[in-house]
């Protein structure tokens, strides 16, 4: 990790709502998950996006190919995901909704449904040792692999929705955003939707995607990921706009996540600003704590560094995330009771 975040938003009670399980690996993890492969020869240079380095967002991608070389077995996934687990419930993290791609890996006897077990083994066991965080599950689709999977991807996440108490609360489209179209995915994300999983959609996270954007905000999603380029200073539309307040849909918004990815040129020009200022349900997350070396404290001190919030602003803000969150209204409550508690402790 690049820094050190200060004390206040260490001790911030905080909601992680956009968290992608491989790209949240830590150096210590990874150093771990090595150390048992070292024929691989990767070096965390490979794994990790250093400060002031930059990527495009097709190198972003092959590091997560790396990574995916890496944590290929069950021993593996139990290890990041229980790691990932603690380190958020460490940064002061209450409620997490981790997602995954579900993979196979015929070599090591990984496949779709132990995968999703593991993850879900993992939670319990943070669970019953008493880690002091809620967490959620998302099965992710990753759009590169096409309509078909999509639709099996939906399958398993609507038997895991009845079968996992409750921990698997919806669906998540990632992937390279610019390989494939979310037309061929709707009738499985329509599905998914009609079945009860809540969508977390990556929305316009590179330009030239009003289409596509306009498609996807008709199911409508529930919250939306990134959504870069829907406002149109940025090249996207007042339509796209319109249509994400109409319907009250939460943005996801990761910022460091964007700037060495390069999708958006300085913190200061970060669509944060825009949503923000139009009193918009945002939402500050970290996408990929381990590849982009951040953790969420750092991101909300950031955020409040570059936008001039104070104190009783981002605790305003980290409140507002848990109306986002898909885990049922009784949970909300327990969180909101829980900020109370914590209040006059944290914010002085
Ligand atoms: P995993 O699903 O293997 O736990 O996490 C890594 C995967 O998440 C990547 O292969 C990719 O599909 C997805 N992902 C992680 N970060 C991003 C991002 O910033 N944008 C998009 N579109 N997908 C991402």
């Amino acid at each position: 990790m690049d820094n050190v975040a200060d004390d206040f938003y260490r001790e911030l009670p905080k909601v992680e709502l956009h968290a992608h399980l491989n790209g949240s690996v830590s150096f210590q993890t990874m150093e771990k998950v090595m150390k048992r492969k070292p024929h691989l020869n990767i070096e965390h240079h490979m794994t990790a996006i250093g400060k002031g380095q930059r990527r495009s967002l097709d190198e972003c991608f092959q590091v997560f190919k790396v990574i995916h070389q890496l944590v290929d077995t069950q021993e593996d996934i139990l290890m990041v995901a229980t790691d990932v687990i603690k380190e958020f419930a460490a940064d002061g993290v209450k409620y997490l909704e981790l997602r995954s791609t579900p993979r196979e890996e015929t070599k090591t006897g990984l496949n779709k449904k132990n995968y999703v077990e593991t993850v879900i083994g993992a939670i319990q066991q943070c669970k019953e040792e008493g880690v002091d965080i809620d967490v959620r599950f998302l099965v992710a689709i990753d759009r590169r692999n096409g309509s078909e999977v999509a639709m099996e991807t939906v399958k398993l996440a609507e038997d895991f929705m009845l079968s996992a108490d409750g921990l698997v609360v919806g669906l998540d489209l990632s992937g390279d955003p610019t390989v494939g179209h979310g037309k061929d995915l709707l009738p499985a994300l329509q599905r998914a939707k009609n079945g009860g999983l809540k969508l977390s959609l990556h929305l316009s996270e590179v330009a030239s995607q009003l289409e596509e954007s306009e498609l996807l905000l008709g199911l409508p999603p529930d919250r939306i990921g990134h959504g870069t380029f829907l406002h149109p200073d940025v090249g996207g539309s007042q339509s796209l706009v319109d249509k994400v307040t109409k319907n009250n849909i939460p943005i996801e918004l990761c910022l460091t996540s964007n700037i060495k990815g390069q999708t958006v040129p300085c913190y200061s020009q970060h669509h944060f600003k825009y949503w923000y200022q139009l009193g918009h349900p945002s939402v500050i997350c970290t996408d990929d704590k381990g590849v982009f070396s951040t953790d969420l404290s750092q991101e909300y001190q950031l955020a409040a560094a570059t936008f001039g919030l104070d104190q009783q602003a981002v605790w305003a803000l980290s409140k507002q995330a848990i109306d986002c969150i898909f885990a049922p209204e009784a949970l909300k409550q327990q969180l909101r009771q829980k900020w109370t508690e914590l209040q006059p402790r944290v914010l002085k």
